[in-house]
């Protein structure tokens, strides 16, 4: 199952991290997603691996799964 973020336009759960920009499906509204390491707070490159998408930190030198990471979202108009 797809792991969704929470929109902070309308609180569902309606973002799929795996795009940028990324459409709320349940507002609509589209965010550009900026995911963030956890620990460090760099910004995380997005890696393919075993066709599912995670995201590598490259000053930690680790995966961050989407779960771990924390997303910076910027509505876009
Ligand atoms: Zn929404
Ligand atoms: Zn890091």
């Amino acid at each position: 199952m797809a792991y969704l973020i929470t929109c902070p336009s309308c609180q569902q759960e309606g973002l799929d991290p795996r795009y940028n920009p990324a459409t709320c499906s349940a507002c609509g509204k589209i965010f550009s997603v900026k995911p963030k390491c956890p620990k460090c707070d760099a910004e995380l490159e997005r890696v393919q691996a075993c066709g599912a998408v995670d995201f590598f930190c490259n000053s930690c030198n680790e995966l961050v799964s989407k779960r771990q990471a924390q997303y910076e979202l910027t509505e876009t108009q």
